[in-house]
């Protein structure tokens, strides 16, 4: 996606959130849900090999950096902008470099390709593949099936792509369907880059795909996202058993992800749910002294800033209806209720998460015994 992108990185780095990271430094950090492990994915990167400007060696000291889990190396087969100089004659080499590179530091390098080729069906990376060479192939029908062979998961890139759809519609074409169809095609980008599409989460819903958001990194990713600003690369967080490739794979084939980009969070409610849960805990609560204020401490796990809307009757005495909560902080919420209150629930809408197009999940807390806990101190 990179020849036509520059004027957008120009007009984008001023729209990327600044804030300072948190006290996990640059590494992405999520926590662990119910019954799975939390691994921090970007499954779509190049490098000399195709159009990047890196060598592999440098995508894996960034990942390692950004503390993801895991990498997919998806060079273009089609389009090689140093061939001249770097023929690329077996098409395994920059996973390979990777791989080698990465060792034993408990980064999973993963074997990838992008399958780049006009709309429909357009861009798609196939993962987890064998052999990239015996994938070559002009047809692209004969294409997804070589990937479909060696057991790759296959998710179509950036269907919004203005390079591809002039207007960044989404167009499920017959071809399209017809790779779903027959179970070639599992997963879409919903993000790409520092690029969003509500039309392509829908498709995801639609079409029963897996969420994916990917970097898409060619150049520096530390340039490309700001990180040294606060900025972070997109990722797709991956619910697995096991911290492992084959994991990771049936994770992705079963469609347990979220999307983290640009403090959005975006996935299918099944995912996100039991996300937000592990995300925002409560921390304390109690009544202090003669004070008839419920004071909760809810306290966040997670890299997200959470922005929260109030959706109960109750008043806030330090917060209007939109409650903030800063990355690895804890928030303190006092409840104005006119009354001393014993056991409730707190409901608020999530708008840093997206389950559907303009669709924020909810986030309840069911706050017991309250009144039966007596605070030492209170700070306002
Ligand atoms: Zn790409």
């Amino acid at each position: 996606m990179k020849y036509i992108s520059i004027l957008i990185i120009a007009i984008s780095q001023i729209a990327i959130s600044q804030h300072t990271h948190s006290k996990t430094g640059r590494s992405i950090s999520f926590p662990n849900i119910k019954g799975y492990l939390t691994l921090v994915c970007d499954l779509h990167t190049h490098s000399v090999f195709s159009d990047g400007s890196v060598w592999p060696n440098i995508r894996v000291t960034e990942a390692q950096k950004d503390g993801l889990d895991a990498i997919a190396v998806t060079e273009h087969i089609e389009y090689q902008s140093h061939k001249e100089d770097i023929p690329h004659l077996d098409r395994n080499r920059s996973y390979e470099l990777a791989n080698k590179y990465s060792g034993k530091s408990g980064l999973m390098v993963i074997n990838g390709t992008e399958i780049t080729k006009d709309m429909p069906p357009g861009h798609a990376n196939a993962i987890f593949v064998k052999d990239v060479n015996k994938i070559i192939n002009d047809d692209y029908m004969e294409a997804y099936k070589a990937a479909r062979k060696q057991g790759a998961f296959v998710f179509w890139n950036h269907p919004h792509w203005i390079g591809q759809s002039k207007d960044a519609s989404v167009n499920i074409a017959d071809e399209v369907k017809e790779l779903i169809n027959k179970r070639l095609l599992h997963g879409v980008e919903v993000t790409n880059e520092r690029t969003y599409s509500d039309q392509a989460i829908q498709a995801a819903l639609d079409h029963d795909l897996t969420m994916i958001g990917t970097s898409d990194v060619h150049d520096l990713v530390d340039w490309d996202y700001n990180i040294p600003h606060g900025g972070h690369r997109p990722v797709t967080l991956v619910f697995s058993k096991k911290r492992d490739q084959k994991g990771l794979k049936r994770a992705l084939f079963q469609g347990r992800t979220i999307v983290w980009y640009n403090n959005l969070m975006i996935g299918k409610n099944e995912w996100m749910a039991p996300l937000i849960d592990a995300s925002l805990t409560l921390d304390s609560v109690g009544y202090y002294k003669n004070y008839e204020l419920a004071i909760i401490k809810i306290r966040n796990h997670s890299d997200a800033r959470f922005i929260l809307k109030n959706k109960t009757e109750y008043d806030f005495y330090q917060h209007s209806d939109l409650v903030e909560i800063e990355p690895h902080t804890i928030k303190q919420l006092a409840i104005v209720s006119g009354k001393k209150l014993s056991s409730f629930d707190l409901e608020f809408e999530v708008l840093n998460a997206v389950i559907a197009p303009s669709t924020h999940p909810i986030k309840k807390f069911s706050i017991r015994d309250v009144d039966k806990i007596e605070l030492k101190e209170v700070k306002f």
